[in-house]
């Protein structure tokens, strides 16, 4: 099982990358869980044609210990299987509660040893790394993590604390950074800035991602690229993505 953490900035197009990986692998021929670890809970929504799926933290909230595995992890586009942490109610409770719930919920009902996923995503809301939103990259949970970033300073900023958080627990044998998937604003020098951030990082930049108006079409569709414009050049460049994330993690 590989376990993959895509962290960044709120915004910064983490869901919309990991759910066309998702996609991707799976028509690859692979059997990819993608967990939504933010409180927007809208991580997987692409891959069930925008259908919003029903929350661990609602489930548990509603249903307690009668809770079952097919109340939280949903099939999705191709043999992808969908979970979305979910948050608590503004002002009331912690977001990052609310992914460690989620988590020991997944743990206690043997969720991977159930579904026996070839690839785990965790698609993870970088913002502040503290509490659950440091959980993947903890205990475990994600053996390699990526982060989604632009060349704006505030996704870079972002990147920057991941990273750091990463090699403080690092000499505990926890997750490995792998790299930085640049994807792009358009804004000016933009591949320039996001090199030497990764320089001052100690990492690399494994693809960049163009912007393109073929994400807002799928999106549309309530879709995936790799859904809805297989043939399209940004489908493309999500399954040359999906090669380039399963390359690094294998070492080459
Ligand atoms: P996050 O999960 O990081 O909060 P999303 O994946 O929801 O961000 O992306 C926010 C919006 O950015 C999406 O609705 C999508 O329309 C847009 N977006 C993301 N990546 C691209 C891209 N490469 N090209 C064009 N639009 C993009
Ligand atoms: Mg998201």
């Amino acid at each position: 099982m590989i376990k993959i953490a895509v962290y960044g900035k709120g915004g910064i197009g983490k869901s919309t990358t990991t759910s066309n990986l998702s996609a991707a692998l799976s028509d690859a021929g692979l059997k990819v869980m993608q967990i939504g670890c933010d409180p927007k809970a809208d991580s997987t929504k692409n891959l069930v044609i925008g259908n919003q799926i029903p929350t661990v933290l609602d489930q548990i909230k509603e249903k307690g210990r009668n809770i079952k595995l097919e109340d939280i992890v949903l099939p999705g586009y191709g043999n992808t299987l969908c979970v979305e942490a979910g948050g608590p109610t503004p002002g009331i409770g912690c977001a990052g509660r609310g992914i460690i719930a989620a988590f020991e919920e997944l743990e206690r009902l043997h969720a991977y040893e159930e579904f026996k996923p070839d690839v785990v995503l965790y698609d993870v809301l970088g913002d502040v790394v503290c509490g659950g939103f440091a959980m993947p990259i903890r205990g475990g949970y994600a053996d390699h993590v990526f982060v989604v970033t632009s060349g704006e300073m505030m996704s870079l900023y972002a990147a920057s604390n991941i990273s750091s958080a990463i090699k403080s627990f690092g000499s505990r044998g926890y997750a490995k950074f792998e790299g930085l998937i640049l994807n792009s604003r358009n804004i000016e020098n933009e591949l320039n800035i996001v090199q030497k951030a990764a320089l001052e990082m100690e990492t690399n930049i494994i693809k960049v991602m163009p912007r393109s108006g073929e994400v807002q079409i799928a999106e549309g569709e309530k879709k995936t690229v790799i859904e809805a414009l297989p043939d399209s050049v940004m489908a493309m460049e999500y399954r040359d993505l999906a090669k380039r994330v399963m390359e690094v993690v294998n070492g080459k």
